[in-house]
């Protein structure tokens, strides 16, 4: 930004504000970004930081996590050194930055601009210099630093340090050596990840000290879980995307998957629907990513490569075509929806042949991983079974104690029945045990319910005495049970299709563990509740500011939401400024884009 309009309240010291000392820092988040207030735990984190105290702050995703280095940068004499593993996430950044009036730059191989950054940095003319680890780490950059005043050092995806972490980068281990260097700029590591473990091994490897630990809180309640079995993926995802118009994004786990829904959702919708994998070759890629970040209402398919380095905000849904990894993988990936702080929604499909695969592959670790991961998967398969709250199992995963429900979950808005399967269970397990377990879900299905065919009476499965003792109400429950036996694990798939017993299953044989399931529907709810839109519909004003900004974000080469998010679009259709003073007062409209924007909207509020 140039000097001519940046805030005067740039330099002006922290802790001159009788309460907690923030009174310069909020003039400042109002004038930079707009925004009335500090939102959760951010006023403690900018609090730290302006002191000079390092700090871990560990917040979910869309908390707000670059705001509080941001603000700080702006407001602190020197430069903030960002540390980003990913180079989209940097330009993300800086694209946002910038439009905000704060003076960004980044320092990796797709920059040609290095001179200019280097030269700005040193005449000290930079709030935020970002680069990757690789490059951190190299004397020519700590030499670099050298040259100027450093206002911060911030660590985003910390969790990259740590062995524990679930995104281990080796580069980030010499962070600390360089921050060593500079031993009085204190250092503001971000996550939205880190389990207990990894959150003790990040202070150490970065060097912050215990009592700089600032935790959030997990629930992200502007979004609703649902987790349905898939019966029909295309119908079932095709009906998500028609009850949100806006972007989404559809995790499939294979590149075959991936390439195949995105077609058949394509056909099915008519809407942009593209595929995002490792195979794709990385201009494809690179631009099926740029396209989807600037897109209103595209959908991407994609392996679980794709998101990370994606800061989108207005993601109205994550799908998940079958189970995740982990709760922790499930709640990294889900948390890409709704940033914003908009409704968005998170739709697990899951099969029973999921778990098979996955329990199969437990098999093939090595001994020490797999205790491990065989409790992630049976996790996993409480969220799926669950009867309650979706939100209160996950946030409990996370060591919170929420309460019982949420209200926002598909079984806190339609709860469903339970039945006690204990009987049917049991002739099921013991059906898969006489019949040598070699056997899938049909054969056993025959023996139970008495029909009879060749391979029965060859096998002489007609004379076992389990042979018929299942009929009416409790055959039609067969299929959910075996479903359920095996997410939990209680029914293992053998290499030959056949049903092996596991886990649970000799307690529940011996009567010694009961075993309930959700009842299962009578059909597929159609489209679940069409999801409440804050947007108004048919309002020729919000419609109009849409196409406006439409417009802008072409012009200016962003995606729309740098320019304003919906919620200040709403704001505007609402309240219907006249002025530019009044335009100011809205949420999120701040000094630079009043600056820019704020005519051009202005008129349009007044020609609706
Ligand atoms: P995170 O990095 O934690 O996922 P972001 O930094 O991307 O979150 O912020 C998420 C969204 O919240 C952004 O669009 C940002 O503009 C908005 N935001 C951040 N702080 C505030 C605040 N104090 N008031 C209103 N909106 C905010
Ligand atoms: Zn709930």
């Amino acid at each position: 930004m140039d000097a001519a309009t940046a805030p005067d309240t740039r330099n002006s010291l922290p802790g001159t504000g009788p309460e907690d000392g923030l009174d310069a820092a909020r003039e400042t988040l109002r004038e930079l970004f707009g925004f009335s207030d500090f939102r959760g735990r951010q006023a403690e984190v900018v609090s730290r930081v302006l002191k000079g105290a390092s700090t871990l702050a560990v917040m979910p995703t869309g908390a707000g996590k670059s705001l509080t280095y941001q603000l700080p940068a702006a407001m602190l004499e020197g430069t903030c050194v960002v540390i980003s593993p990913l180079i989209a996430l940097m330009h993300d950044q800086l694209r946002s930055a910038r439009a905000n009036g704060i003076r960004a730059a980044t320092l990796t191989s797709a920059d040609s601009d290095w001179r200019e950054t280097m030269d700005a940095y040193r005449a000290g003319q930079l709030d935020l210099l970002y680069v990757a680890p690789e490059r951190a780490s190299q004397p020519a950059f700590c030499d670099l630093l050298t040259a100027a005043p450093i206002a911060l050092f911030a660590i985003d995806e910390a969790h990259c340090v740590s062995e524990w972490g679930h995104d281990f980068r080796p580069d980030y281990r010499q962070l600390r050596p360089l921050m060593d260097r500079f031993d009085d700029v204190p250092r503001l590591a971000l996550t939205a990840t880190a389990d207990e473990a990894t959150r003790a091994d990040i202070l150490t490897q970065l060097g912050i000290p215990e009592g700089g630990l600032i935790v959030a809180g997990f629930d992200r309640p502007n979004i609703r879980y649902t987790v349905r079995h898939r019966d029909n993926p295309v119908r079932q995802l095709t009906q998500l995307m028609a009850d949100n118009p806006g972007p989404g994004i559809v995790y499939a786990p294979t590149r075959k998957k991936v390439e195949d829904i995105a077609a058949k959702l394509a056909a099915a919708t008519g809407r942009d629907v593209l595929p995002y994998h490792a195979g794709l070759d990385p201009q494809v890629r690179a631009d099926h990513q740029a396209r989807f970040v600037a897109s209103e209402d595209m959908v991407m398919v994609a392996t679980i490569a794709f998101g990370m380095g994606i800061d989108k905000p207005d993601v109205r849904f994550v799908a998940h075509a079958s189970v995740p990894k982990s709760i922790e993988a499930y709640y990294q990936e889900t948390g890409r929806a709704g940033r914003d702080g908009d409704p968005a929604q998170a739709v697990m499909l899951w099969a029973a042949g999921d778990f098979a695969t996955a329990r199969q592959r437990l098999g093939e670790l090595p001994d020490d991983r797999r205790a491990g991961d065989a409790k992630r998967l049976d996790a996993l398969a409480m969220l799926v079974e669950t009867p309650e709250c979706r939100r209160a199992l996950l946030l409990r995963h996370f060591g919170e104690d929420p309460p019982a429900k949420c209200g926002n979950c598909d079984n806190c808005l339609d709860a469903p029945g339970v039945i006690d399967a204990t009987q049917v269970s049991r002739k099921l397990l013991s059906a898969a045990y006489r019949t040598g377990q070699s056997f899938g879900f049909g054969h056993l299905q025959k023996v139970l319910t008495g029909s009879s065919d060749e391979r029965i009476e060859q096998r002489g499965h007609d004379r076992l005495s389990v042979f018929g003792i299942v009929a009416g109400e409790e055959a039609a429950l067969l299929r959910p049970v075996a479903r359920a036996l095996q997410a939990r694990g209680a029914l293992v798939a053998t290499e030959h299709g056949g049903l092996a017993l596991g886990g649970d299953a000799k307690a529940i044989l011996k009567g010694e563990m009961d075993v309930t399931i959700v009842q299962p529907p009578k059909r597929a709810p159609r489209s679940g509740r069409r999801e409440r839109t804050p947007n108004p519909v048919g309002d020729p004003l919000f419609d109009a500011l849409r196409e406006l900004r439409r417009e802008l974000a072409l012009e200016g080469q962003v995606p729309p939401y740098v320019i304003f998010h919906d919620a200040v679009l709403r704001a505007m259709a609402s309240e219907r400024p006249a002025t530019l003073d009044a335009l100011a007062t809205i949420n999120g409209v701040g000094a630079k884009k009043l600056e820019a924007y704020g005519e051009r909207f202005l008129d349009c509020i007044r020609r609706h």
